[in-house]
Order: C-alpha cells, then sequence, then structure tokens
C-alpha cells in the first residue's frame, strides 16, 4: 500500500499530465486553467461532478461557487470537511458559456478521473449528476432513478461503492431535490463504515522489456543461430 506521500506525488505527477492537456481544442484554448480537483489524496470519499464551472475556472479549484458551499454544508452535516475527501469533475476544464460536456471530452478527458481513482483508492465514489453518473456506471439511466442506491462497480482497477447523488446545483432551486439529497448524504457515514469491496485480480504485470544483448567490444557478430539462442 502506498504511504499518503506516495500517493500525492503519483497525484502530482497525473496533474503534471493533465494540467498541459490539449486533447480538446476548443477547452484548452478557452479554459482559464485546468481544474484537476482537489482534496486528501488517501480519501475514502471521492466525489464527481460534472464540469468547472466560471468560478472553478477563475480559482482552479473545483465546487467553489454556489453549489460548492452547499457541498460543503452537506459535507459538515455528516461530519466531514472536504479535507476528508477529494472532489472531481468528469471534465477537467470548464466548457465555454457552461454548456454540457460534449460526448468526444468526456471521453478525451475519462484517462485522467481514472487514474485520479486508481491513486486514491477510495471506497466510496459519489456521482453528482448525470453526467458522472452516467460515466462511471457505463450507463444511460438517469440520476431521479438512481441516487440514494448504492452499488458496487468497479471503476478502472477499482472496486468501489458508487452512490449517485442529485447534483448540488439542482437541489439549489428546487427544495424538494434538497430534501432528497440530504437525506441521501445522510446515509454516507454508514457507507463508509462497510467493508471494502473485494477487489478485481490486479492486471497482469506488462512484459518486461527484452535487455540489449551485451556488446562486447571486438566480438565476433553473431550468426543466424546464435541471434536466435539470445531469446
Ligand atoms: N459544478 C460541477 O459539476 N463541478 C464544479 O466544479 C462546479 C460546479
Amino acid at each position: 500500500m502506498p504511504t499518503s506521500a506516495e500517493r500525492r506525488e503519483q497525484l502530482k505527477a497525473v496533474y503534471g499530465e493533465a494540467r498541459g492537456c490539449t486533447r480538446c481544442p476548443e477547452l484548452a484554448r478557452t479554459r482559464t486553467q485546468v481544474v484537476f480537483g482537489a482534496g486528501n489524496a488517501d480519501a475514502d470519499l471521492m466525489f464527481v461532478g460534472e464540469a468547472p464551472g466560471a468560478r472553478e475556472d477563475e480559482q482552479g479549484i473545483p465546487f467553489v461557487g454556489a453549489a460548492g458551499k452547499l457541498l460543503d454544508e452537506l459535507l459538515a452535516e455528516v461530519g466531514l470537511a472536504r479535507s476528508d475527501v477529494f472532489i472531481a469533475n468528469v471534465l477537467k476544464c470548464r466548457p465555454p458559456g457552461n454548456r454540457d460536456p460534449l460526448p468526444s471530452e468526456i471521453d478525451n478527458c475519462q484517462d485522467y478521473l481514472l487514474a485520479q481513482v486508481q491513486r486514491i483508492e477510495p471506497r466510496v465514489i459519489c456521482t453528482l449528476g448525470n453526467f458522472s453518473t452516467k460515466l462511471l456506471r457505463a450507463d444511460p439511466t438517469g440520476i431521479s432513478r438512481l441516487h440514494g442506491q448504492a452499488e458496487i462497480r468497479v471503476v478502472g482497477h477499482r472496486a468501489v461503492r458508487l452512490y449517485p447523488l442529485f447534483h448540488p446545483a439542482a437541489a439549489l432551486y428546487t427544495r424538494a431535490l434538497l430534501e432528497t439529497l440530504r437525506a441521501d448524504f445522510a446515509r454516507l457515514p454508514e457507507l463508509l463504515a462497510m467493508a471494502l469491496p473485494e477487489q478485481p485480480e490486479p492486471a497482469a504485470p506488462p512484459v518486461a522489456p527484452v535487455p540489449e544483448p551485451e556488446v562486447v567490444a571486438d566480438a565476433e557478430p553473431p550468426g543466424d543461430e546464435q541471434q536466435l539462442d539470445l531469446f
């Protein structure tokens, strides 16, 4: 198991790759900065939202606007703070005018999210809203049908309890959704206390590169038969 410091370094390396990303030319051109994600690299609980908005793009931190304030409040109600969790998004760049993420953008960006999950190794992932729920469940079923129902899912190589929740931005404007979101949040301590789901077999290690044959000065070049002996 990596130490906290190792996890942080590994996450920083992923950030190092993401921060100069140009896979989505429009987003790379219009963003102020990449909003990689923030929080505890050792977190048991991860939240995955949709994409940075204007405030997030400005500050480089996810969920700093009104939806973020609500997220902070809901966390506090279950005894958690931002420093206990890791918060990320499906897209690391703000879509111009806050339009919906495009399928090609989601596709381009998902390696970063999977790398984050792989490094952080959370026990529970809360998807916030439709985009992250559909992506991490690999299924088009919407959040209204799924919210508040935890299930064990493999995300990348990590088996987690996936717990879909309404997006806090939706709950800001609809009282009934806020009450539902609050009630769903209240189950988080119970989910976090559950045993870690059984993990999938680790992927086979990559095939080791074949070592270069040692070059011996002045040696005769090997004939065909000797070459065959090298493998
Ligand atoms: N909404 C999101 O989905 N993510 C943010 O970071 C901010 C608002």
